[in-house]
């Protein structure tokens, strides 16, 4: 459970109903500004003061509540004071240690005393003690509660006592009137609002405690139904707020396309053909398009964005391509120009690592419109390069980026009051659960297909001890007119290190290999190298590529049909899956060998048991997302997603399914509704809104 913090500055002189400044100061540091912030302040866990069990009897190493009267306390140097007190109820005694207080604490430990006490009880060498336990000093009878006691996410100097009372004041001073309509309601058997939020923060004796902890009772689902609506919410205004924004409509006359199709070695299959029809459609619209094509490695996504350049520039615009690595990018540049330079249109490299000159003359090029396409990496597009005339921005990976280069290169592209059409391209299948979650405001186009002609890939788990004849199997495939990856071991703790270990691989392999060529890439060769082994491999000329995992996307050479990975078990199953997509593009058999080091940890086991059993993508990220969770898989805050702070898109995705689809209804029916239910639950939190 992640507690929202409000950003610096803007803690300043909140204005909380029934609250003293010091401690509204403190609610600030939670997120909590308005009154109605402390009803949606849900509590952690609960702590059971119900019962009281007598000193002999009372469980040991767990929670527990004892009633006692003070014998005696002391102030002890031991060297620093500490307050040590002994107790006693009927059946025995219990020394209580604290080893800070403050001189209120002092006085609850005046002999004669009866407290009530929560804490674990230890077998300590005087007998039996509890350190640092809750004290409530209560009379003799005083009834137990006969309630659960809530235990709020809290912060230095706030304590739940105050965090308590702050809360109890506003659900009384709250109106807890419902905003999800009541058919509605009744309909997903959710709880009445007021009902699910008293329910939480003050749970009756007869709620079973379980259905609390794993939140799995009808009042948490309430809340938690209501949190994603108010995000599904948020993310369709969003996108409507987008349709007041205007982009220079692009209608497809056929020409250029027809040309790049007819020259093309193969026939678009039919999920590219309908992905490119619904791009069309939005590219032929006055508001800017955001799309994002989906499709597993080697789906064909370069050509469909090609298709989509071209009505573009038909229509005299300019296209920017944008990938985040150099090697991608690259291979974007050689697929884009081998396509379309036929046709007669200019296309321009832009990398970080161009001369002087050429960057200069490729500057040129787009400033003037000579060109009317520009790849390169994101690094470039942050820099000094104006498009007088851009209509469509190509963002491969697009993950990787995060929400503001997005964002930059919008703005960037804005010439007058229209903003580019956005294509956006991933290879990393993304769950539809979390698609609807973090991705609400991107229409999606699926390539669910792959071009015919492929040959499946064997996989295979070998363990580190079966090195050499992982070794006989490449020297036999390369001899024999194959070729080969050899990707070296990730080794996230120090670049360094992974360098050095590529180094020591390449040298091992060469000299393993003897009559075969052996080729080296990895993140720190300088462009020209790494381009000059690049296509010395697409040649043929080398035959086994040891590379880091920089090749990880992009890289297309039919002809190579084995790789192996070492130390496949450091590796995230989207980053295996990608690499193994390398291989299999051409005719022959291909296989993946994935080397691991034993003994393996239980997650590294089942991640590899996943990528041994299963080729479809968007299958395996739904596996990894049920091991890692989805915060691995797009950071929460880099997606710029409004942050879940109770339900989760993946354990609670029938809740979400059914938010989505009542957030639509609510913005056409009861948009009144709509925006309470909106400023309850993000009202003064713009910042968590998408950009
Ligand atoms: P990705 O979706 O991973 O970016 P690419 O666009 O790089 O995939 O395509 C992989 C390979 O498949 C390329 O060589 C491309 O030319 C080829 N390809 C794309 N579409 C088809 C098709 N319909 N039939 C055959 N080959 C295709
Ligand atoms: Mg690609």
């Amino acid at each position: 459970m992640t507690a929202r913090t409000a950003p610096a500055g803007e803690e300043t002189a909140p204005a909380l109903a029934g609250v003293a400044p010091a401690v509204a100061a403190r609610l600030g540091k939670l997120g909590i500004r308005r009154s109605f912030d402390l009803v949606l302040h849900l509590p952690l866990r609960y702590e059971d003061e119900t019962v009281c069990h007598p000193i002999a009897q009372a469980p040991r190493g767990v929670d527990t509540q004892v009633e006692a009267v003070v014998i005696e306390s002391d102030v002890k140097y031991r060297p620093r004071p500490q307050l040590i007190a002994r107790l006693h109820d009927p059946t025995g005694e219990l020394t209580v240690r604290l080893l800070h207080f403050y001189p209120s604490q002092r006085k609850q430990f005046a002999p004669g005393n009866r407290l009530r006490l929560c804490g674990e009880i230890k077998g300590g060498f005087f007998g039996v003690e509890m350190i640092h336990p809750r004290v409530r000093v209560v009379s003799e009878g005083a009834p137990l509660p006969d309630r659960l006691t809530p235990v709020y996410p809290t912060t230095a100097g706030l304590s739940q006592f105050a965090l308590r009372q702050a809360v109890r004041g506003a659900i009384t001073r709250e109106a807890l009137d419902d905003t999800l309509p009541e058919a509605v309601r009744r309909r997903l058997h959710l709880p009445e609002f007021a009902e699910a939020i008293r329910l939480l923060h003050d749970p009756p004796p007869d709620v079973p405690p379980e259905s609390l902890e794993a939140r799995t009772h009808p009042s948490w689902l309430r809340i938690k139904f209501d949190e994603l609506l108010a995000q599904q919410i948020s993310m369709r205004l969003h996108r409507a707020r987008r349709d007041t924004t205007s982009a220079h409509p692009l209608a497809d006359s056929g020409d250029l396309g027809g040309r790049l199709r007819a020259a093309l070695p193969f026939a678009l299959t039919e999920a590219q053909e309908r992905t490119l029809r619904e791009i069309r459609q939005d590219l032929a619209r006055r508001h800017p398009m955001q799309r994002l094509l989906q499709g597993d490695v080697g789906s064909g996504k370069t050509v469909v964005s090609a298709l989509a350049a071209l009505i573009a520039i038909g229509n005299g615009f300019q296209v920017a391509v944008m990938a985040p690595t150099e090697i991608l990018a690259e291979q974007h540049y050689l697929s884009f120009r081998q396509w379309l330079e036929p046709l007669g249109i200019r296309v321009v490299w832009l990398s970080g690592s161009l001369g002087v000159r050429d960057r200069r003359s490729a500057l040129e090029a787009v400033e003037s419109g000579a060109a009317a396409m520009a790849v390169g990496t994101h690094a470039l597009f942050q820099n000094a390069v104006k498009f007088p005339n851009l209509a469509l921005a190509i963002i491969d990976e697009q993950h990787r980026f995060g929400v503001h280069q997005r964002l930059a290169l919008r703005l960037k592209g804005a010439n007058g009051d229209e903003l580019p059409h956005q294509l956006m391209m991933s290879a990393t299948p993304i769950p539809r659960t979390l698609a609807m979650s973090y991705y609400a405001d991107l229409d999606v186009s699926v390539i669910d297909e792959m071009p015919p002609g492929r040959t499946p890939v064997v996989t295979k788990l070998l363990s580190e001890s079966r090195r050499e004849e992982v070794l006989q199997f490449v020297r036999d495939t390369c001899a024999t007119g194959g070729q080969a990856y050899w990707v070296c071991p990730l080794i996230e703790e120090s670049e360094q290190l992974q360098l050095a270990t590529a180094l020591e691989t390449h040298q091992t392999l060469s000299a393993a290999f003897e009559g075969l060529r052996v080729g080296l890439v990895h993140g720190r060769l300088p462009a020209a190298e790494k381009a000059a082994v690049m296509h010395a491999f697409q040649q043929g000329e080398v035959h086994l590529l040891v590379a880091t995992t920089v090749i990880e996307v992009g890289v297309n050479v039919p002809n190579a049909s084995l790789m192996v990975i070492e130390h496949a078990e450091r590796m995230g199953l989207a980053q295996l899956h990608q690499l193994r997509g390398r291989v299999g593009r051409g005719a022959a058999e291909s296989a993946c060998i994935l080397l691991y080091q034993q003994p393996l940890s239980e997650t590294a086991r089942a991640r590899l048991k996943i990528i041994y059993e299963h080729t479809d993508g968007f299958l395996i990220a739904q596996k990894d997302l049920e091991l890692r969770g989805p915060g691995e898989i797009l950071g929460a805050r880099q997606s710029g997603t409004p942050m879940l702070r109770f339900a989760d898109p993946v354990l609670d995705v029938s809740l979400l399914e059914s938010a989505r689809e009542v957030a639509q209804a609510m913005l056409r029916d009861h948009p009144a509704l709509a925006e309470r239910h909106l400023d309850r639950w993000l009202g003064g939190r713009e910042e968590l809104l998408r950009v």
